[in-house]
């Protein structure tokens, strides 16, 4: 029976959990507890009655179940990456996925099992082992779920699409506590739904995913001084309308070494190698396309590059991200990036844009949750702040390019960057698929239980 006072109900549910499962994985406070509340975004602060630590799937359901019996709230918390903190819910349950992150490669069928609480990190090396790649994110340190499930841009989005359409079965922990396993086969809603639709639909705790053979793949840095922003971008814009599978071209505002904004222009080639580094191919043109400050273009196997981006991103630094999706870099985006990457509100702060194209753009709208297969840029606006600032330059920085951006952008945008605050973006992010997730959400949290994702249920 759910408890009315939420004090008592944590207190029931802790005594519960704890004679159901080991103590060493109940935690309501100390080291364990502070470590397992610490995510990417230093600015959340939220804490949860309960933080469970799930060893097995049987832990998962025991977690649900408990949160169920006893009425709390319950969240995912998977590499803790969201922005906005969905992984942790204030005065609730808490599972904390990370430690089932093994990774088990099949290298002659080019799949792998991967546990629902690990990084782009673990994926890449265990695929590594066998000289093959997953579709992951720019990053390592990401959760493979998370990404997956609300869509997964990517590297190699032109040669593979991402990383949800290279989901090819998964074991879910649905809201009454039951174990389904979806493939092409069996409950291939279900699956449709995980490709694209976001942690709405159960608690995953491992999913196939598709590898492929790519030994090596050419990419680097090439920085620009701001001041030539505008021009860069045009040739980027030319570039990409005439761009091969195997290339992606993802480019951005950040902090070159003295501090002033910089722009970025980071491939991505996964095709081969001497097409690559030729130095009259379409990958080196990219070092061409004004005076670099920097470029540094080399041949380097995926996972190795993933993991070493890293270090860009560390953990606890207070963030706020808006997204926009735009068609390309008209003229009218590149001087709203040219404007606002010049206006950066602290050094740390920076746009980004990922590309789409190529395998991703080829899937019909329909046949996955992910609804937007036109080509694009996906932009993150990223606004940093220290702990001792309020955020407040930040936010309206943040605020003010996203509004500006809008203007040029598609309904909707990146399930997984929008904040709850996105409530003029929030139910157009599905489209025409929103009528069919709200049925298998329906069939299978027909509670609400998982909200980790925005869904617009109304
Ligand atoms: C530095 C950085 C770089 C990024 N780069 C990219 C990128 O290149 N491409 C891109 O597409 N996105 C990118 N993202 C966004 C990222 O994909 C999402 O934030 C994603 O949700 C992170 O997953 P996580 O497990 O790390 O996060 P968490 O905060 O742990 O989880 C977020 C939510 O995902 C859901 N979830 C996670 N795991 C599971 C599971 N096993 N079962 C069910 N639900 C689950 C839950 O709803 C959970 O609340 C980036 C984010 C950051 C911070």
């Amino acid at each position: 029976m759910p408890d009315e006072n939420p004090g008592q109900a944590i207190a029931a549910s802790l005594r519960a959990l704890r004679l159901r499962l080991p103590a060493g994985q109940v935690h309501d406070s100390g080291p364990g507890y502070d470590d397992g509340i610490a995510l990417w975004n230093g600015a959340v602060q939220r804490r949860p009655g309960i933080l469970l630590s799930c060893t097995s799937t049987a832990d998962v359901v025991i977690g649900v179940l408990t949160a169920r019996e006893f009425g709390l709230p319950l969240s995912v918390r998977g590499r803790g990456h969201d922005f906005a903190g969905r992984a942790l819910v204030d005065g609730g349950l808490t599972l904390d996925l990370r430690p089932l992150h093994g990774v088990r490669v099949d290298p002659e069928a080019r799949i792998a099992r991967v546990g629902g609480g690990a990084s782009a990190n673990h994926l890449l090396a265990a695929a590594d082992e066998h000289g093959l790649v997953a579709a992951t994110g720019t990053i390592g340190a990401v959760g493979v779920a998370g990404l997956t499930l609300g869509g997964g841009y990517g590297p190699l989005a032109g040669r593979v699409g991402l990383a949800a359409d290279n989901l090819l079965a998964a074991e879910l922990v649905t809201a009454d506590g039951s174990v389904l396993r979806t493939d092409a086969r069996h409950d291939p809603e279900v699956l449709w739904a995980l490709r694209g639709g976001g942690g709405n639909f159960g608690v995953v705790t491992s999913m196939t995913v598709q590898l492929h053979a790519v030994p090596a793949v050419v990419t680097g840095m090439v920085l620009y001084p701001w001041k030539q922003a505008g021009q860069v971008l045009e040739r980027v814009r030319e570039a990409q309308q005439d761009c091969p599978d195997g290339l992606t071209i993802q480019v951005g505002a950040i902090p070159a070494p003295d501090g002033a904004p910089a722009l970025l222009v980071l491939p991505t080639w996964s095709g081969d190698v001497a097409t690559g580094t030729d130095p009259s191919g379409p990958v080196m043109a990219l070092t061409r396309l004004g005076d670099p400050l920097l470029a540094q273009l080399d041949a380097v196997p995926y996972a190795a590059t993933v993991a070493g981006r890293d270090a860009m991103f560390p953990d606890g630094r207070h963030v706020t991200i808006r997204t926009r999706s735009v068609p390309e870099l008209s003229d009218q985006v590149i001087g709203i990036v040219d404007r606002f990457g010049g206006e950066l509100p602290t050094p740390m702060s920076g746009i980004s844009l990922h590309h789409f194209h190529g395998a991703a753009a080829r899937i019909a709208p329909a046949d996955t949750a992910f609804v937007l297969r036109r080509p694009h840029l996906m932009t993150e606006t990223i606004g940093v702040w220290t702990a001792e600032d309020t955020g407040e330059n930040a936010h309206r920085w943040a605020d003010e390019a996203s509004a500006a951006l809008a203007r040029h952008a598609f309904p909707g945008g990146y399930a997984n960057l929008l904040g709850p605050d996105a409530v003029d973006q929030i139910p157009d992010i599905y489209g025409d698929n929103l009528a069919r997730l709200r049925q298998i959400k329906t069939a299978v949290d027909p509670d609400g239980i998982f909200s980790g994702t925005p869904l617009p249920l109304a």
